[in-house]
């Protein structure tokens, strides 16, 4: 083969190579944008499935939590939370319809406390619990809400300038340089008549997605839902009429029907009775034979009394071992002889594994006769039983009608006192109309109870200095701190104390400076000082003028001393602080860590018993410690 052959061939073979690598460089480009197009979709698709992962983990979240006893508040604000880290959203927050005084408007039911929410409740001058929207008519927030549909802004501007009125041109300016929002979606949520307000997001992203659009609506459905369980929840707390344990009427029965029972007997001026009744050493069956003998002799007062009792006849359990008995139409006289038929029976009454026999202490007093104060009845029932109790158990005693002047007596007087003589800051018209209520109070009772006015008008005082202070706390305070009081074998007289200073021990905070009460943020140490001193000022500047509860003014000035002597304001420790004080101590504590603060949530219920137990030592006696465990468990159930 000449040379001229080998080239030409030669040539022929590196093209043909040529060509080859140019169809695989081909195949390899080719293979390459696929891998482009693939690598792009499984990135889209892995977005996809994490946020679908990450939906379906938040909404198990909140399924488990409004499952559990989680109070509404907590459960709101996990999904408040959850929307903001994970999901990307810079701001959310959950918003209810209220009527302020003169038009609607949202108030903030759920938010996160960050700085982009201190930056526009500072549009207003308000705080962060005040800040308010004001939605013109045909505002996206209404139009969501009327039309049940989702809608949005698509700019932070055009939000604050429909909701926020008055907000100044330069401070809108400043928040909206400084935030990186998008869009503001509003994602309406409505329950029946109970709830109408908004879910909202506040998104760095200016496309809004279909899915994105579902996964809101998913988690808006989850709020009605939680809202709808709560007062479901509520509702059937509220129906629930009878105790597990005896089959007796519960405590919540009782008190309504001793409100409708004083009333008709008001009414048609007929007598009625009321018999109390406390089981005697209950403690030692509980400590000789254990908790299931205690609960098995409970039973079986309650069996006795129910086979003692006329249809007519209201029996209930009032608490662990109290119970007491309403006889309608039945006098003085009729009620001792029920009693004491009671009380025989249940001394001959034979609790299966009990070697001894049990006994009870019972009280009685009558309405119409002996008072016309329910309120009064009560006291004077509970104070019988005590007198039995006194004189040996196992006996009867008919109430005593000298010198009743109840607990709450002393503190109608005590706040009469100071809304007239305008000791605290308070609304000069809705002090005169408490005012007016209290006095009519005490010149004559119809059905209704002075304590649950006493109870509301703590409430009012509190929420003005302080909005978040839940409706029913007061309450709820003075209950629990008398279920611990009897864990303690207080007397009567220091029971009676306690339940004045839970209603007054928070007055010295309205006397605190406001920016200081209404601050969502934790206080820092100058503040803390300042706020430190509202046990003295309550104490010395509020309540010393009222003669007539000069002994509970020990007990203000000591209800932040703790066990260890790191309290204030004069580092006692010990027994040199009074048992009612640190009660309040232990149940101030507790209702403030179960409420909701702007700088943290909520704790559970558990959450606050272990933080309780942490502080065993330090901030509390090892006896308070037990005494509030026990009666927590007691309260829980009523
Ligand atoms: P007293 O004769 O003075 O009434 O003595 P007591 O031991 O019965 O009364 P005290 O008020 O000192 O204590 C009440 C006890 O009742 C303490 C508590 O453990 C027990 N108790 C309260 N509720 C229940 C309950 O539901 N089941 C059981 N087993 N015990 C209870
Ligand atoms: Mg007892």
């Amino acid at each position: 083969m000449g040379i001229l052959d080998w080239i030409s061939q030669s040539t022929k073979k590196l093209k043909d190579v040529e060509s080859q690598i140019s169809d695989e460089t081909k195949d390899v480009y080719e293979v390459y944008q696929r891998n482009v197009v693939l690598e792009r979709e499984i990135a889209q698709r892995t977005e996809e499935l994490r946020l679908a992962n990450q939906t379906l983990l938040t909404l198990e979240q909140v399924w488990d939590m409004m499952n559990s006893s989680r109070p509404l508040s907590s459960v709101l604000e996990t999904i408040v939370s959850s929307l903001y880290g994970e999901f990307g959203y810079i701001y959310s927050f959950i918003a209810q319809k209220q009527y302020d005084s003169t038009n609607s408007c949202y108030s903030l039911r759920t938010y996160l406390e960050n700085d982009f929410s201190t930056n526009l409740s500072a549009l207003t001058n308000d705080t962060v619990f005040d800040f308010k929207l004001y939605p013109s008519e045909n505002s996206a927030i209404e139009k969501a809400v009327s039309k049940k549909e989702i809608t949005y802004y698509i700019s932070l501007k055009q939000f604050i300038e429909e909701n926020i009125p008055n907000a100044s041109e330069e401070k809108i300016e400043q928040i909206v340089q400084a935030s990186d929002i998008k869009t503001i979606i509003i994602i309406p949520v409505i329950v029946n008549e109970q709830f109408s307000g908004f879910l909202s997001v506040f998104s760095p992203r200016k496309e809004l997605k279909d899915d994105e659009l579902s996964f809101l609506n998913l988690f808006a459905r989850q709020i009605e839902l939680a809202i709808t369980i709560a007062n479901l929840f509520e509702t059937v707390k509220k129906q629930a009429v009878t105790d597990h344990l005896t089959n007796l009427f519960n405590r919540r029965f009782f008190e309504d029907a001793l409100h409708r029972e004083a009333t008709r007997s008001l009414r048609t001026k007929q007598p009625f009775c009321l018999i109390g009744l406390d089981l005697d050493h209950l403690k030692r069956i509980n400590d000789t034979y254990g908790h299931s003998m205690g609960d098995k002799a409970i039973a079986s007062i309650a069996h006795v009394i129910t086979n003692t009792s006329r249809s007519v006849d209201v029996p209930s359990r009032y608490g662990g071992e109290e119970f007491f008995i309403i006889l309608p139409g039945i006098d003085t006289k009729g009620g001792l002889i029920a009693a004491e038929r009671l009380r025989s029976k249940i001394e001959n009454y034979k609790v299966e594994g009990l070697e001894e026999g049990i006994t009870a202490s019972l009280g009685v007093a009558s309405f119409i006769e002996q008072t016309t104060n329910i309120d009064e009845l009560f006291e004077m029932c509970d104070k019988a039983m005590y007198s039995s109790k006194q004189k040996g158990r196992n006996q009867v005693t008919l109430a005593d009608t000298d010198n009743v002047t109840s607990w709450q007596d002393i503190a109608i007087d005590a706040f009469v006192d100071i809304l007239t003589q305008h000791r605290i800051p308070f609304n000069k018209n809705l002090a005169q109309d408490l005012i007016e209520k209290l006095q009519i109070k005490q010149q004559d009772s119809s059905g209704t109870s002075t304590q649950e006015m006493l109870y509301s008008i703590v409430d009012s005082i509190s929420q003005s200095y302080f909005p978040l202070y839940p409706d029913g706390s007061t309450k709820n305070k003075v209950l629990l701190a008398t279920l611990i009081a009897k864990r303690m074998n207080l007397s009567k007289a220091d029971v009676d104390k306690l339940k004045i200073a839970t209603l007054l021990y928070d007055i010295g905070n309205t006397l605190m400076p406001k920016e200081i009460m209404k601050k969502a943020a934790p206080l820092n140490e100058k503040e803390k000082d300042e706020i430190q001193k509202h046990p003295i000022v309550g104490a010395q500047e509020i309540l010393k003028p009222i003669s007539s509860i000069s002994n509970i003014i020990p007990i203000i000035e000591q209800h932040h001393e703790n066990w260890d002597g790191s309290g204030y304001p004069n580092n006692k420790k010990g027994d040199e602080i009074p048992i009612t004080s640190q009660i309040i101590l232990i149940v101030d504590s507790y209702f403030a860590m179960i409420s909701f603060r702007p700088y943290r949530k909520a704790y559970t219920i558990d959450e606050a018993i272990v933080e309780i137990k942490n502080s065993v030592n330090s901030k509390y006696s090892p006896e308070l410690v037990d005494a509030f465990v026990h009666a927590i468990e007691e309260f829980k159930k009523i």
